[in-house]
């Protein structure tokens, strides 16, 4: 069947048509579209939720009606809807959960909600080389930072959190209080490569003591002080670039060494959109052939909130059986741990 995946969790519309095959998903991929309301909210600094449904309630049907048209299809060959349904913002949320529920109830197909962070957590099978369970996933994105023991699709451990900020929040306040614009991750990684290494260091939170958690909220005043402190020029800033997301990519390896050590897994999966981060992929990826462990990610275009993900999520679940939802709830606050495993 065609799976029509909706996002509309945050400040992206995505939406993807995915033809499910167990075996290989990455081939099933029809069309997906994003739109980022990056541009919308910059002005302001970061999302505006109210602003941020109403885009949505403008761009979903223009963005499926195109992605249909890209793979050649009518709304008629829809055969099951997958939307996100948390964790996120509740009226974005709402808009992605309504307007899935209403196509699926038109066309008498079954609509499934799907947890988001699920979704960053399987990405990595659309790509041919897929990742098969049981693995670690270091789940680093706007709003999470989670190492994740994933013993079966379905079958998530949280073996480490952030106590404070999360991997990207940390990337856009750092670069915020530098005077990049909103979003700061990719920006300031854009920067980081034109720093001169070893003219700051900063540390590695909480790497001196055992446990797998995170904390990033310290890092970010060290680079405040540093900032505040400086000549404020243009290579200085990027020189506070490169060492932060030395410290940042540093202590992500550190941690994920640890926790492939704890839970014994020979397979690291990295998702979300500080999976995009080169520094952080080649620096795992060296890792992985030092260590003797594997390690997968999806295409950048898929780090990020896309609807593919959704649709893979959804296809999945709904294959192994698992009941629609029939009313269009959602789920902002969502325990990835409380989610049923598959098959
Ligand atoms: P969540 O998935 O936790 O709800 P989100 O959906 O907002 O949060 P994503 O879309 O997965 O998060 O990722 C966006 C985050 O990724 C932003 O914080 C952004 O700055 C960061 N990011 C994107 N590209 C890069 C990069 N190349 N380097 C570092 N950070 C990046
Ligand atoms: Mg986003
Ligand atoms: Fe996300």
């Amino acid at each position: 069947a065609v799976v029509l995946g909706i996002e509309t969790s945050c400040d992206e519309t995505g939406v993807a048509l995915l033809r499910w095959t167990p075996k290989a998903p990455s081939e099933g991929l029809l069309a997906h579209r994003l739109f980022s309301q990056i541009r919308l909210h910059a002005e302001y600094g970061g999302v505006v939720p109210e602003l941020a449904s109403r885009d949505h309630v403008r761009k979903l049907l223009p963005l499926i009606r195109g992605c249909l048209a890209e793979a050649g299809l009518g709304v008629a060959d829809v055969g099951a809807v997958a939307y996100t349904s948390g964790p996120g913002l509740v009226g974005a949320l709402l808009v992605g959960a309504a307007t899935g529920q209403a196509l699926a109830w038109s066309l008498g197909v079954p609509a499934l909600g799907v947890h988001h962070m699920e979704g960053h957590l399987l990405a990595p099978l659309l790509e041919p080389q897929a990742p098969e369970p049981p693995f670690l996933a270091l789940l680093v994105s706007g709003g999470h930072s989670m190492l994740v023991d994933v013993a079966a699709v379905g079958s998530y451990r949280v073996v480490g959190d952030t106590l404070d900020d999360a991997a990207g929040e940390a990337f856009d306040k750092t670069a915020k209080l530098m005077g990049l614009p909103y979003p700061g991750g990719p920006a300031l990684a854009a920067l980081a490569e034109h720093g001169h290494d070893g003219v700051f260091r900063f540390s590695r939170p909480m790497t001196d003591r055992p446990g797998l958690d995170f904390s990033f909220s310290g890092l970010k005043t060290q680079v405040l002080l540093a900032w505040q402190r400086s000549d404020q020029s243009e290579q200085t800033r990027a020189d506070i670039a490169l060492a932060f997301e030395q410290a940042m990519v540093d202590t992500l390896l550190i941690k994920c060494r640890r926790a492939l050590e704890q839970t014994g897994r020979r397979q690291l999966v990295i998702a979300g959109g500080v999976g995009a981060n080169q520094r952080l992929r080649s620096a795992l990826l060296e890792a992985g052939r030092v260590d003797g462990f594997e390690v997968r990610y999806p295409r950048l275009e898929f780090c990020t909130d896309n609807g593919a993900m959704i649709a893979l999520a959804g296809a999945i679940r709904l294959a192994s059986g698992q009941v629609a939802s029939t009313a269009a709830t959602v789920v902002p606050r969502w325990d990835l741990e409380s989610l049923e495993a598959v098959g």
